[in-house]
């Protein structure tokens, strides 16, 4: 509680008593409204709390075994996200009493799992996504990485895995990087997914703390998520399922957050013929209109909107438990925030479904997006209600133009090398 409200009263300091607002940062010097984007909910353990990271495997006791399998050339023209592996994968593995086992690069391969483990009764598992990037000079390169291993060690800890040193991990995921390099297409538009994760392997149908966590590391060449461009896409405004709620774990990336989010996938397809979920809360008694939008099952979400002044506003849903803090998110933040009056306000605050509906109504809907590591960005058109409901922007999408295609290009630009900047971290 201490940290956030400490940042809570220097924002409203900052920016001039605006309790509900999270951040603003028209008024603000950038770098101030920086760090308050990075205020977390009390539930939150900072990455600096005390874990057991001391006892952590090290990056140097790094066994690499090479697999002397050759697989088949990938075609590019037609790469499907997640289906095509690398040659290499990382390991580590932890017991109670034993501490880590010595951490490994090896072939891709079958894992053995006792068939009583607790990962496949209680889904205790957690993961991470993230990219690797070959710039036109040939380095390779992640962005934020330190941000992803920071979010995996909280995931671990909200399941009591074993504990683990981020900056060791993030050692072996650049070893293993340049282990499986070739895989990493030249291709602009092309980048490597990265797939972190962890889960409870112990033998054991009791559910309690894990004795054994796995520990791994998964590479995927991927293609450009928009070959043709970036295209709008339409969400269905989900009032009656819920993906999080205050004092649930919505906020960290476990798989138990994800597997009942199907269901209302598919539903949403069949029914309404939108098969993305943009989900919303809201406390039991009041008027529909009034609930919150959230996220969607992947994305964070933005709304850019005019207020009837004529001045402009982007606005994002707050981080406060239920919505999961990621790091596309926190990027547009700050880059929006640095481009000041071409942007106009921006604020982590509730968006409301009253609100959408009104600024739709009046031509006051600029754009929406969701965001997150796969896409970057993904505009979206429309948003459709179970009773029918549209809200459509005010003007189709221009992806030259729009707010959403200038951040989508700056942080491409970033991402690939293209512009010097300390979000991006070289490999070698
Ligand atoms: C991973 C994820 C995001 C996006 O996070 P990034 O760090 O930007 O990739 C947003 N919402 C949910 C629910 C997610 O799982």
């Amino acid at each position: 509680m201490q940290r956030r409200s400490v940042l809570a009263a220097l924002g409203r300091a900052l920016l001039g008593g605006q309790a509900a607002v999270e951040a603003r940062c028209a008024s603000g010097p950038a770098t101030a409204l920086a760090r308050l984007f990075t205020a977390q909910p009390a539930s939150q353990p900072s990455s600096v709390e005390p874990g057991d990271a001391e006892h952590s495997f090290r990056a140097q006791d790094l066994v690499i075994e090479r697999s002397t399998v050759r697989q088949p050339p990938i075609n590019l023209q037609d790469l499907k996200f997640g289906t095509v592996f690398t040659d290499h994968m990382f390991l580590a593995e932890h017991a109670a009493g034993h501490g880590w086992g010595v951490p490994a690069i090896k072939p891709l391969g079958m894992l053995q799992l006792h068939p009583a483990c607790q990962v496949l009764h209680y889904g205790m598992c957690c993961f991470e996504g993230m990219k690797a990037y070959q710039g036109a000079d040939g380095r390779v390169r992640l962005f934020r990485p330190e941000r992803n291993m920071a979010r995996l060690r909280r995931s671990a800890r909200r399941l009591q895995l074993a504990d683990f040193d981020p900056q060791e991990l993030l050692a072996c995921l650049k070893q293993l990087l340049l282990v499986d390099r070739s895989w990493l297409p030249v291709q602009e538009g092309y980048s490597i997914y990265i797939r972190p994760f962890a889960f409870a392997s112990s033998g054991v149908l009791g559910v309690a703390k894990p004795t054994r966590t796995t520990l791994s590391i998964l590479l995927s060449p991927v293609g450009p998520y928009f070959p043709t461009g970036l295209q709008p896409v339409s969400l269905f405004v989900d009032e009656h399922n819920r993906r999080a709620w205050p004092g649930g774990a919505g906020d960290c990336k476990i798989g138990g957050n994800y597997a009942p989010t199907i269901m209302p996938q598919v539903e949403a397809a069949q029914r309404h013929g939108v098969p993305q979920v943009l989900y919303t809360f809201k406390e039991a008694a009041q008027h529909p209109d009034e609930a919150q939008f959230e996220e969607a099952g992947a994305m964070n979400v933005f709304f850019y909107l005019q207020r009837r002044d004529g001045s402009r506003v982007l606005a994002t849903p707050p981080l406060a438990g239920t919505i999961l803090p990621g790091v596309t998110r926190d990027s547009i933040l700050q880059l929006a925030c640095s481009w000041g009056a071409e942007v106009g306000e921006v604020e982590e605050r509730p968006v409301t479904i009253a609100e959408v509906r009104e600024a739709h109504a009046e031509g006051r809907l600029l754009e929406m997006f969701g965001c997150g590591t796969a896409c970057v960005v993904q505009p979206v058109g429309s948003l459709v209600r179970a009773s029918g409901e549209v809200f459509t922007t005010a003007a189709p999408f221009d992806a030259q133009r729009s707010l959403a295609g200038r951040l989508q290009q700056a942080l491409l630009d970033i991402q690939y090398g293209r512009v010097e900047h300390p979000w991006s971290v070289a490999v070698e």
